[in-house]
Order: C-alpha cells, then sequence, then structure tokens
C-alpha cells in the first residue's frame, strides 16, 4: 500500500437546466431553498457532492463485481474492525475517515461577477415554482398542498476540488496510477449526472468535468491514462485478500 497527495483541481461541475437542493429551511412560502454561500451566492455543499459522487462508485463498484457495504446506515457499512470495501477506502467510514478534503462547489467566476452587487442581482439567480401535491388515496387537492419550491436558473457553472492523501491499493503491483482507489474515484465522477433533488422534475442534469490531468504526488497524470485500467476494478478484492 502506498500513500499519495492527490489534487483533482478545478472539478467542473456544469449543470444543465436549474438546480434545487433541499437545505430544509423554509423561507416564507417556499419549501425548499438553495443554498447559499456568505456572498449571497448559489453553492452546492461539499457533503451533497460527496454523498452523490459516493452513490455512483457505489454503483460502479458492484457493476464490476466488487463487495459494497451499505451506506449511508452506519451499521450497514464497513466498520473499523473489519477490511474496509473499495468504497469506504475512498470515502470513509464510521471510525475510519477519508483523508480527502472535497471543495464546496462555488459558483464559478464569471457568474460570481454577474450575480454578485445588490439584492436585485443576487435574486437574478433563483425563481420559484409551485407544484400542486395530490394526496394519493384521496385525491384531492387543498391549499395547503401547494408546494413552491426554489430553483436556480439554467445552466450555472460551479468549481469545486477534491484533494488530500488517499493510500492506494496497488493495479497488478503497479502504484503510479494512484491504485483501484483512485480508478474508482475517477469513474465515479464521470458516472454523476444529476446533483440536488428533483432529477425527476427535470432539475439538476449536470455533467461533472475533472481537468485532463490531475497531480498525483509529484507527478502529473491523465485522467484517460487512469481509466484505461477500468477493466482491472474487478481484481481488487482479490488483491486486497478482500471478501474471499
Ligand atoms: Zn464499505
Amino acid at each position: 500500500m502506498t500513500r499519495v497527495y492527490i489534487q483533482i483541481e478545478p472539478l467542473v461541475i456544469e449543470m444543465d437546466g436549474p438546480l434545487a437542493l433541499n437545505t430544509g429551511f423554509r423561507r416564507g412560502l417556499i419549501h425548499r431553498t438553495v443554498e447559499r454561500d456568505a456572498d449571497g451566492l448559489a453553492y452546492i455543499p461539499a457533503s451533497s457532492l460527496k454523498g452523490r459522487v459516493r452513490r455512483a462508485c457505489e454503483q460502479v463498484a458492484r457493476q464490476s463485481g466488487l463487495r459494497v457495504c451499505h451506506a449511508p446506515r452506519p451499521g450497514g457499512m464497513c466498520s473499523a474492525h473489519e477490511q474496509a470495501c473499495l468504497v469506504c477506502r475512498v470515502f470513509g467510514s464510521p471510525g475510519r475517515g477519508s483523508e480527502l478534503h472535497w471543495q464546496d462547489a462555488r459558483l464559478a467566476q464569471d457568474y460570481r461577477s454577474v450575480f454578485s452587487g445588490d439584492e436585485a442581482n443576487r435574486e437574478a439567480q433563483f425563481y420559484a415554482r409551485t407544484q400542486v401535491q395530490l394526496s394519493r388515496g384521496l385525491g384531492t387537492a387543498a391549499p395547503d398542498r401547494l408546494f413552491t419550491s426554489e430553483f436556480t436558473v439554467e445552466n450555472l457553472e460551479f468549481r469545486s476540488a477534491i484533494t488530500g492523501w488517499l493510500d492506494v491499493t496497488p493495479i497488478a503491483g503497479d502504484d503510479t496510477t494512484g491504485g483501484y482507489e483512485l480508478l474508482l474515484l475517477l469513474a465515479g465522477l464521470r458516472l454523476v449526472n444529476t446533483l440536488g433533488s428533483g432529477s425527476s422534475r427535470g432539475s439538476g442534469h449536470c455533467v461533472i468535468r475533472p481537468p485532463e490531468q490531475i497531480a498525483l504526488g509529484e507527478r502529473p497524470i491523465r485522467i484517460a491514462e487512469v481509466l484505461e485500467n477500468l477493466e482491472l476494478l474487478g481484481e481488487f478484492d482479490k488483491e486486497a485478500g478482500n471478501g474471499n
């Protein structure tokens, strides 16, 4: 096992349409409000981004036939006393943190300039849409079933980064490409095509674009080079002596 410092920066998130994030807060009649940073600008919290990428990585790992524990229920996840599954090795589990740091995804600079300044500019980032929630059982609509959600305007661009230490398991003895751990992370990032809530109603569609090259220790490496090993991902459990 080798420890490497990785830098995936910038991680560009291009929205295709509006974005809705469920903050759990209620502002006036609006039931769901988009997260705002200290400048009043829309952002995607690191925890939302990380959680979504984790789910994508679980999907990739399962498709490759790997053992994957049952997040996010802490009792279903790998414990500190057993061999962690590949997903927990990248994202951490209760009692076993990850030393990868996920940055909040902030609005890209061009958009920051447009929406900064006065209140009217800031509010131009958002719009509200009212929907009717019908009771499935009764099929009735009542005024208190009006549900107003908040969205960002379409096609915003955000920037995040993933940096920090990763313990990597060499692929066929080779640790120069970041091992199975980096391979899984990059494959998962590529798979994510929605963020936030309400993707079934047309919001939250996105593409995540990592840079073409990322830093692996002192050395730059092309993402395409890492992903060339994707067929070998399923060998992780055998190589790590996991679950066999
Ligand atoms: Zn696990």
